[in-house]
């Protein structure tokens, strides 16, 4: 979590986004989508559940990830009405009803499908990791869908509404990636969201100590601007998230491919082109 403030920072000095600050997420709201015993425990910090998602519980910690739902919230509303909105948070797509894991303490991607459940939600998942708690929760949510395109499955196996496409390294040959793309958008055509939520991951770099994508930089960029275009081009509202990324030190390594997340939302949509 000590790369979402420097990355806010950067954004809004490099002239790339405008800072909207999230009120906390309401517990019942919460109580409302993860079991109501799992919910209580994080909020009390009652181990070993309050610690499921791998961190040792703090009250920071829990103040962070009120304020980061809340920013889901918050995030998928701004882009309901200006087509595109950010939120600066991390820490989703593996949580599942009862309990958190892989850094992951309450779903925020399931959590906009509940709060908007008048409108469909799809989330396109390109962290490294398969988001197996997302998908556990288009079981429980109609209005949720999940694309994943990853390298590491992260135990999703592929449901009715939870697309997982597994991908070899794609250092050399960038096209499969930009296939599963398509086949994502081409599902897009076919369930035709409301809002889609794009997990912009950093970890699926080639020097990402988690990463088997092996995706450079200018690849990184690149699955970054197709989704924007694509999205506009539809006139599909997008809500990013940052998402995984894990290299260090952070300033150097991890910030650029973040900002360039924001280089490329503000480029399609500030700029001007679409497909
Ligand atoms: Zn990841």
């Amino acid at each position: 979590m000590r790369k979402l403030g420097p990355v806010a920072w950067h954004a809004v000095a490099s002239g790339w986004a405008e800072i909207e600050v999230p009120d906390p997420v309401d517990a019942d709201r919460l109580r409302q989508l993860h079991a109501p015993e799992y919910v209580d425990a994080f909020l009390a910090g009652r181990t070993p559940l309050a610690s499921a998602q791998g961190w040792p519980w703090t009250p920071q910690i829990r103040d962070g990830v009120l304020a980061i739902n809340g920013g889901q919230l918050l995030g998928a509303k701004l882009a309901m009405e200006h087509g595109i909105a950010a939120n600066v948070a991390q820490g989703f797509h593996h949580a599942g009803y009862a309990r958190g894991g892989g850094y992951c303490t309450f779903n925020g991607l399931a959590l906009v499908a509940q709060e908007f459940s008048d409108r469909r939600v799809m989330v396109l998942d390109c962290d490294e990791h398969g988001g197996n708690g997302t998908e556990e929760f288009t079981h429980r949510l109609p209005n949720l869908y999940n694309f994943s395109i990853h390298g590491n499955p992260f135990g999703m196996h592929g449901g009715e509404r939870s697309i997982p496409r597994r991908l070899p390294s794609v250092t050399q040959n960038f096209s499969p990636y930009e296939q599963a793309l398509d086949d994502a958008f081409d599902m897009v055509e076919c369930w035709r969201p409301d809002l889609l939520i794009y997990q912009a991951g950093a970890d699926p770099h080639l020097n990402d100590p988690l990463g088997s994508l092996g995706m450079t930089t200018e690849q990184m960029f690149e699955r970054d601007r197709i989704v924007f275009q694509r999205c506009k081009g539809r006139d599909l509202p997008v809500l990013f998230v940052l998402a995984g990324g894990y290299q260090e030190p952070i300033n150097s390594k991890l910030l650029p491919l973040h900002l360039n997340t924001f280089k490329a939302a503000h480029a399609v949509f500030a700029g001007g082109g679409s497909d």
